[in-house]
């Protein structure tokens, strides 16, 4: 079997795949580059697997270069392109929101990558931003956006440095503003930085979005409206780069 691993920033992520890239095993742990601890051996134990099992591995992420487990690395942009490609036919752009980056991708052929661009150099429009939001708003980042769905208008945050968002926040919470509606401003907030990255590489319908933030429903529909366009969710969003790298270990494995 063939195993993808990926040292994002937020989470380590594992998926185990066969010679017909069936999903045998998935694996998540909510630590990640520098704290996730030998997750090698954790994956070993919870799965009952020993290593001969595995034929061949490659890691992926952000802390794909400082892990010394695996047969060779791959950068996440392509193992989420290559993921992507086999789990929706047709993409065409994908967006991956994890948690200290943004990325969209412009697909190409089989999941190659024509163009992409990036949000690394601060943490607006990502997950870590989400989380430090949820903080102030009492609530786990996973309940944002039940929270945002039951809102009857968007609170408009005019701060994208998660500093001074935060600031805002509170101001607003002081104000009398509802959680539910500041939620829903958060996330409108997160689909205006994404819009700016699809203009820089949109290749067009058929949209889709992976890493953890695309199980927060209300980003989701807040992208898909500024977007004007339908956004596809695979199942375990989180776990598609991890399934890229699984592809791309097999495929390694078998030369082709
Ligand atoms: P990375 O690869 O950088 O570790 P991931 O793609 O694993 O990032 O996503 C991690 C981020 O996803 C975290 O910042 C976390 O806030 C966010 N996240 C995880 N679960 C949820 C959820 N249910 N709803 C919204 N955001 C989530």
């Amino acid at each position: 079997m063939y195993l993808g691993i990926d040292i994002g920033s937020a989470a380590s992520k594992m998926v185990l795949v066969n010679e017909k890239l069936e999903v045998k095993y998935r694996y998540i742990k909510n630590l990640g580059v520098g704290v996730s601890g030998d997750i090698l051996n954790d994956f070993y134990k919870e799965s009952g697997l020993l290593k001969p099992d595995i034929k061949y591995s490659v890691a992926t992420g952000y802390g794909r270069l400082m892990f010394d487990g695996a047969d060779a690395e791959i950068t996440e942009i392509s193992c989420h392109a290559k993921g992507v490609s086999h789990l929706v036919k047709g993409a065409k752009t994908l967006l991956d929101i994890g948690g200290q980056d943004a990325k969209v991708t412009e697909l190409g052929p089989e999941g190659s990558v024509e163009n992409f661009a990036m949000n690394d150099k601060c943490a607006a429009g990502t997950g870590r931003f989400l989380e430090l939001m949820s903080h102030v708003l009492g609530c786990k980042v996973h309940e944002l956006s039940d929270l945002a769905q039951q809102s009857d208008k968007a609170v408009h945050i005019s701060n994208t440095c998660t500093v001074f968002a935060e600031s805002e926040v509170i101001s607003r919470l002081a104000a009398g503003e509802s959680k539910t509606n500041i939620a829903r401003g958060l996330h409108a907030s997160i689909a205006n930085k994404i819009i700016g990255l699809v203009k820089r590489a949109d290749g067009g319908p058929l949209y889709v979005m992976t890493g953890g933030v695309a199980q927060n429903k209300d980003v989701v529909s807040e992208i898909s409206k500024a977007l004007g366009q339908k956004i596809l969710v695979p199942d375990h969003p989180q776990m598609v780069g991890a399934y890229g790298a699984a592809i791309f270990a097999r495929n390694r494995s078998m030369n082709c």
